[in-house]
């Protein structure tokens, strides 16, 4: 079977002359939820317009499910839900007004969009508040109610363009935990692109760090992380002062530990090429086992900006603007739309 996404060697450049994507080859697995991780300008809303067929690629392959885009755009629309950068929805309609509408979009009859508006107004948890106006929902609603338009078609692939971008960490964590379940539940591929940190770990499966329209990594959350180093724990013994050497060399033998650095401030490094939450049973059986009590001992992981520090030799800013940037850009999309 082929895989739900596959891009060879994409480029776009803008008329005016802006390379925004720059040669870019990666897959995407079915059922797999994947990331473009980068910072604004990157080139990741531009890669995915290509990909669904919105932008004419300056040169390149895309397939999406074994089709080409560029021979056969509408299949691929018709697969595919995509959820912009800019929130689609109208503030001047109700949420099941907005739906309705995205359903006619689609050309789905009246009781398909009865039915399936129903599902995914349930699914996001927006079925209560479907006769409200939007301009009533909360920024979380609102990129909710997006997303939910964009399933109405029950598409196999769901686009996610910085689903989370402006809002707040909690209401971030609820659209996670939405995310994952159209993808456990219902079976989805889902790519999607953030500049968040924490959004491309905690709910990728890969990640492809994209910086000046270039993919300069490309793994598992957890590979990138031990590429650049392993865990770090951190141990401190109950009694100062005494001879700790012996603990020391022991922890130090054991397979997958790196360095061991013993600490002038009490506090012993301990640096391991991974899985240091499977070692710290083991550190604390050595330490008992030659009568040393430990006071405290820590894990700690390399993040992703530690790789993205690592990767581009820059940090990824973070534009937080919360709910007014959000409809600051659903205003002009409106605008456009009228
Ligand atoms: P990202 O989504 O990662 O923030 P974009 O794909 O939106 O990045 O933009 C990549 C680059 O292309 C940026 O330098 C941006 O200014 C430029 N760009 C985006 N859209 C256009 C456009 N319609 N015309 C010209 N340049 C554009
Ligand atoms: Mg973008």
């Amino acid at each position: 079977m082929s895989a739900a996404i596959e891009v060879e060697n994409l480029v776009k450049i803008y008329k005016g002359g802006v390379k925004a994507v720059d040669g870019v080859t990666f897959s995407v697995r079915r059922q797999e939820i994947f990331a473009f991780l980068g910072p604004n300008g990157a080139g990741k809303s531009t890669t995915i317009k290509c990909v669904i067929g919105l932008l004419h690629p300056t040169s390149g392959v895309i397939r999406v499910q074994g089709v080409d885009v560029g021979h056969d755009p509408g299949v691929v629309k018709r697969t595919i839900g995509y959820a912009a950068q800019e929130t689609a929805v109208d503030d001047r309609l109700t949420g099941w007004e907005n739906l309705y509408l995205q359903g006619r979009f689609y050309r789905l009859s009246r009781a398909e969009i009865r039915r399936r508006g129903e599902e995914v107004l349930r699914l996001f948890g927006l079925w209560e508040r479907r006769r409200d106006l939007a301009e009533t929902y909360s920024g979380g609603m609102l990129k909710r109610l997006d997303i939910a338009c964009a399933l109405i078609h029950r598409p196999q692939i769901l686009f996610l363009d910085e689903p989370t971008l402006g809002l707040d960490v909690q209401t971030r964590r609820v659209i996670w935990g939405y995310i994952e379940r159209l993808r456990e539940e219902h079976r989805m591929t889902i790519f999607l692109t953030t500049h968040y940190m924490e959004e491309a770990d905690a709910l990728s499966d890969r990640v492809a760090i994209i910086d000046r329209g270039v993919i300069v990594a490309l793994d598992t959350p957890g590979a990138l992380k031990a590429r650049i180093g392993g865990d770090l724990i951190t141990l401190r013994f109950a009694a100062d002062g005494t001879p700790v050497e012996g603990v020391l060399s022991a922890i130090r033998a054991l397979p997958g530990v790196r360095e061991v650095r013993p600490a002038s401030g009490g506090i012993h490094r301990i640096v391991v090429e991974q899985h240091g939450d499977r070692l710290i049973p083991e550190i604390v059986r050595i330490a008992s086992k030659q009568g040393m009590e430990i006071a405290s001992i820590r894990l700690k992981r390399p993040t992703l900006d530690d790789v993205y520090l690592h990767y581009t030799g820059r940090d990824i800013r973070e534009a937080d603007g919360g709910r007014e940037e959000l409809l600051k850009t659903r205003r002009m999309r409106m605008r456009i739309r009228r």
